[in-house]
């Protein structure tokens, strides 16, 4: 086996150099473990930024991916597959207000998908100045040209303009700012329940619900993008059921294949055919081996009754973390279910911070530039969670300080 350093060696020589990645190579998971090339074991906090949902290497959704491999991978489009099929029915029952899904392969893609059936159901009904996206500072929706637009944080804009037009971004939580910009040229209003990336902020009942309140009387269209808080991350399936909102489109991805690849956008009924043959399509999306794989989850959540066990661990890392802000390293510590954040104060390095943590063999992930995320698989345990606190809490106490 080679080493890490000689593997990280060449990566720099092959590798494009768009990342930062940990000093280490990984080749194994169990659980909520991970293994690197030397055989060093990690606690695994970061689930691949909220992915890997039902933990590392699940037996059930190793086999159902190395069946369904074996029997269909591909069909494209052109055909209809039974596990598509299936998989649709399974996603849009399962929450209890959406009828109809699109799949695709990734989160970007799924906000894509509503970014053009906005526009585009405007358009057929002859309402065709309704072009205008308004999204909100702070959020994350991508990296693909669209999805970029939408995501109201200057740095991943940089050298990348010029955005598509028609984008307006306005502060997260502030509904009278919403109101101020929503309006005849308003084609659909786009945020997270939760915003993730931009440092875990809740978004509170009475916004969302006005939010859906404004767009409803204004006849702009709701999207709420669940990529990151789909399937239990926040607790309930999807983080909408908190405040019982209900948006036109919800797009869903991280969590959902486990691992891999995939992405869906959700419609309520109304917008069964606001996307007419021709006027989208992706050559991957809802491939029989993705859709087993989604199945496979499907299943899991069930047969482990995952929703209920992240409501009951969830609130127990919440109750956790909120121990940690007695340490002078830490600010504030918020969230919902297993999408937590720590804010750090102002003079600690949160950089240098998570590399402690991952020193002492905790892996978590930044959001927002200042907060430690903790998003473990959904299946973590008590015991984990006591593990993980403890080492955080070493760190925390002598907290590296910025330069
Ligand atoms: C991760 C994320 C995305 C982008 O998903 P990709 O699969 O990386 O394209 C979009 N929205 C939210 C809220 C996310 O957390």
């Amino acid at each position: 086996m080679p080493s890490n350093h000689e593997l990280i060696e060449r990566a720099k020589r092959v590798q494009l150099q768009n990342y930062r990645p940990a000093p280490f190579v990984l080749t194994r998971g169990e659980g909520r473990r991970l293994f690197d090339v030397e055989g060093k074991s990690y606690l695994d906090f970061a689930a691949g930024i909220a992915v890997v949902s039902v933990g590392h290497g699940h037996p059930r959704l190793a086999k159902a991916i190395a069946e369904q491999a074996a029997r269909l991978m591909h069909t494209s489009n052109l055909f209809y597959n039974d596990r598509g099929i299936e998989l649709a029915e399974r996603v849009t029952k399962r929450t209890g207000v959406f009828s109809r899904a699109f799949l695709c392969n990734s989160g970007a893609e799924a906000n894509e998908a509503m970014l053009k059936l906005s526009r585009r159901y405007h358009f057929d009904r002859g309402d065709k100045e309704r072009v205008e996206i308004i999204a909100c500072e702070k959020s994350f929706h991508g990296r693909t040209y669209g999805a970029l637009s939408v995501t109201g944080q200057p740095k991943y804009h940089e050298g990348m303009a010029p955005l598509l037009p028609g984008i307006h971004i306005v502060p997260f939580g502030d509904l009278d700012a919403m109101r101020k910009v929503v309006g005849k040229r308003t084609a659909a209003v786009l945020v997270e329940p939760v915003q993730g990336e931009g440092g875990i902020v809740v978004g509170s009942a009475d916004y969302l619900r006005g939010l859906r309140e404004l767009c409803t009387e204004r006849g702009a269209l709701l999207l709420f993008d669940e990529v990151q808080t789909c399937y239990a991350r926040t607790g309930p399936f999807l983080a909408r059921e908190h405040t019982g909102v209900i948006p036109d489109l919800c797009s869903l991805a991280k969590g959902i294949g486990g691992g891999f690849p995939l992405g869906a956008m959700l419609a309520t009924e109304a917008f069964a055919n606001a996307l007419p043959p021709g006027s989208h399509a992706t050559t991957f999306g809802g491939n029989p081996l993705a859709a087993a794989a989604a199945l496979a989850v499907l299943d899991i959540f069930d047969e482990e009754n995952l929703v209920e066990h992240a409501k009951q661990v969830g609130s127990y890392l919440g109750d956790r973390l909120g121990s940690l802000t007695d340490l002078a390293a830490v600010n504030e510590a918020r969230g919902l279910g297993l999408l937590r954040g720590v804010e750090l104060a102002a003079d600690v390095d949160p950089t240098a911070t998570l590399a402690a943590a991952r020193d002492r063999a905790l892996l978590l992930s930044l959001a927002g530039g200042n907060v430690l995320r903790f998003s473990p698989p959904i299946t973590v345990t008590r015991a984990e969670i006591d593990e993980a606190i403890e080492i955080a809490r070493r760190v925390l106490e002598s907290a590296p300080k910025k330069a």
